[in-house]
């Protein structure tokens, strides 16, 4: 560290040269993060300083949490449920995977998860001790509930079922892997970190929420398709006890007792998810999804007139094309089997689309 300071001028001039070495939005079509809306902008700004690790000291940004929470259990068919915010998809899914463990005493216990889940049940599974069993994918690229079930023994404390999945978009089957979930009392949570904004507001929406017995938690992240500042997740649980189980005594805070990952956490995203959808509204966030839906169709449909081929028809905007080479100039990703990954954000808009085929053609044809 410095001894003297710089002064802010100069510090505002390295930071202003720093960002622009970051890349503009207008080219990154592969993130689940997008552009936040105007709205969660102006209320992020506005709690800046505010902490909800030390609720008792802002009661007014609690009360928004807890919104926030019954504004998903609403969503979700479980107007009662429990839960906080956390920091977005990982955090959910580390602390769904402590409660089912904590909820059960065995030996080397295990979870099962898709084939297709994200990385972050690698980590928790490794932080926690617990065996990661890995189910298989049918070839609709869903989890196999046949081949799940195969993979459950008395050792097995948690499920998990995918409701969009990062890779390749899909919903996984979750009706059938909330009754096996029941049948073998297994603690079953959905990472609906992406498909959570979305699925609801599809015109025919897959059942995936508490409205199924066997849902025990569930993850959605408002700073994906939410438009919130980042970071900001949520984790609901049907059973508030459940939350208990991972109590910590915190003596010197206005609460007694914590059950989060993290101590200090940031008030200002959680506002800002609340902010934009209760300014969007149930109405507001179909159009938001019915945009991006049309777009991934339109980006697949374009690209396939080009002779590249899709990889799977997904559930949710994510496009993904059998091809190991995207045109020059756009930030595409690429999945673990090597298919071209756009994720057809908020931001993506159809014009980004149109240019994106332009150059597509030259490319490809
Ligand atoms: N779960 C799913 C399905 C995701 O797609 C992601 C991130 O893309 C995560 C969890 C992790 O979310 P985060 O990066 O916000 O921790």
């Amino acid at each position: 560290m410095r001894e003297c300071g710089l002064s802010e001028e100069e510090v505002f001039s390295i930071l202003a040269e720093k960002k622009a070495e970051d890349l503009s939005h207008c080219s990154i079509l592969s993130s689940m993060c997008t552009l936040p809306h105007p709205v969660a902008v102006r209320a992020h700004i506005l709690f800046l300083e505010t902490n909800l690790g030390d609720p008792g000291l802002f009661p007014g940004t609690a009360e928004i949490e807890q919104r926030l929470v019954g504004l998903f259990g609403a969503l979700y068919h479980l107007p009662g449920a429990a839960g906080y915010a956390s920091s977005g998809g990982t955090e959910s899914n580390i602390q769904a995977l402590r409660i089912a463990k904590a909820r059960r005493s065995v030996e080397r216990p295990n979870v099962v998860v898709p084939a297709s889940s994200h990385f972050s049940f690698e980590k928790a599974c490794r932080m926690l001790g617990l065996e990661m069993r890995t189910a298989p994918l049918g070839a609709d690229l869903r989890m196999d509930p046949a081949a799940t079930e195969v993979l459950i023994d008395d050792a097995t404390v948690g499920l998990v079922g995918v409701v969009g999945t990062t890779e390749y978009g899909m919903v996984d089957p979750i009706p059938a892997l909330a009754r096996l979930a029941e049948e073998h009392d297994l603690f079953f949570h959905v990472d609906a970190a992406f498909g959570g904004l979305v699925v609801p507001f599809l015109p025919d929406p897959a059942p995936f929420d508490f409205a199924l017995a066997g849902v025990s938690s569930i993850a959605v992240d408002p700073h994906k398709m939410g438009m919130s500042t980042i970071p900001a997740g949520c984790l609901l649980v049907r059973d508030r006890d459940v939350l208990d189980l991972l109590n910590v005594d915190t003596p010197y805070l206005t609460v007694k007792q914590e059950y989060t990952l993290a101590g200090t956490r940031p008030g200002a995203p959680v506002v800002g998810a609340w902010a934009v959808l209760e300014h969007l509204g149930r109405e507001g966030m179909r159009a938001v999804v019915a945009g991006c839906m049309e777009n991934t169709r339109r980006l697949i449909e374009g690209l396939e007139a080009f002779g590249v081929e899709r990889a799977a028809t997904p559930d949710v905007n994510v496009a993904t094309f059998r091809t190991a080479s995207a045109p020059p100039g756009w930030r595409v990703s690429f999945t673990r089997r090597g298919d071209m990954r756009i994720v057809c954000m908020p931001h993506v808009t159809g014009d980004v689309i149109e240019r994106f085929l332009v150059d597509a053609e030259a490319h490809y044809v």
